[in-house]
């Protein structure tokens, strides 16, 4: 699972919203609403402009509405219960107080490579389920490649053995697209695609 290591980066729970909440608070579902699938479902996180920053987890949604950083502005039909009062599941939340969110808030990390190049190798082109994806420096380590958003890919373990201590040219390799740092352009896009499963999250992204 921990295949990051080989390239030193740890994966960051949360993306871009690090700083906001600081404690945790602790949440505890009661016993039938605690589906763990729901709780990982994705919540678009709103600026207090409307303006769409972000995706997280159910989770991390709640603590931030619990905590009153941010409101819910959508809703699944399904409840969560802390423990003084029971919350309707967030699909769409909106952070109370503004935000500025730098360009560049990504950190470089397994997680954010695989997000930005959507559990694709990058080599064969075929998606993947996280754990069966690795992190490829391009131009290999042993040969001065850098750990750097340019020089690291989503790649599987099978073009990840094939290529060995070589450069995609001397494997016969051809990238599917030239790495670029995660940008709010890139997050963007995913938010698109994101939205299209959740039909609540649609006029807050295609305006
Ligand atoms: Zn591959």
């Amino acid at each position: 699972m921990e295949n990051g290591t080989k390239s030193g980066l740890r994966p960051r729970p949360n993306l871009g919203l690090g700083r906001v909440v600081g404690d945790p608070v602790q949440l505890k579902p009661s016993a039938p609403q605690s589906r763990p699938s729901l709780m990982q479902a994705p919540v678009l996180v709103l600026n207090a402009t409307f303006e769409p920053i972000n995706v997280t987890a159910v989770r991390r949604a709640l603590v931030l509405v619990l905590k009153g950083v941010a409101q819910a502005e959508e809703s699944h039909h399904a409840e969560v219960h802390s423990t003084s009062k029971s919350v309707l599941v967030p699909s769409v939340i909106r952070l109370v107080a503004y935000r500025h969110i730098p360009q560049q808030s990504r950190a470089l990390s397994r997680k954010n490579i695989l997000l930005r190049d959507r559990n694709t190798c990058q080599f064969c082109g075929q998606a993947f389920p996280a754990s069966e994806l690795t992190l490829d420096h391009v131009m290999p380590r042993s040969r001065g490649g850098r750990s750097s958003w340019e020089n690291l890919v989503a790649c599987c373990y099978s073009c990840n053995n094939h290529k060995g201590d070589r450069t995609p040219e001397e494997a016969g390799l051809k990238l599917q697209r030239r790495p670029r740092p995660f940008t709010l352009h890139t997050s963007r896009q995913l938010m698109r695609l994101m939205g299209h499963r959740d039909e609540k999250w649609r006029k807050y992204l295609f305006y």
